[in-house]
């Protein structure tokens, strides 16, 4: 008790919040910043974000739109919806 308790990078966000979403905004704030995974060719770290909801893969050159701020939404499980195929 008393003690700062260590959020990561969500830390910044202070006591506004309860602890439970600042753990979540701790977890999608992860997510973001980790290397993302291609789902159409699986290569991890080659995915970035060119626009809000827009991403490309680095490595086959796949457009598709996604979340704001990850590849995938948890909406979309199907597959994303291709923007341009090359
Ligand atoms: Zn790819």
């Amino acid at each position: 008790m008393g003690k700062t308790k260590v959020v990561g990078i969500a830390g910044r966000y202070g006591t506004r919040y309860g602890a439970t979403l600042r753990k979540k905004v701790k977890e999608v704030l992860e997510k973001r910043y980790a290397p993302h995974t291609c789902p159409f060719c699986g290569h991890k770290g080659r995915v970035t974000r060119i626009s809000t909801g827009i991403w490309m893969c680095k490595k086959c050159g796949m457009k598709w739109t996604g979340g704001a701020y990850l590849p995938r939404t948890e909406v979309s499980k199907t597959f994303p919806n291709i923007i341009v195929r090359e």
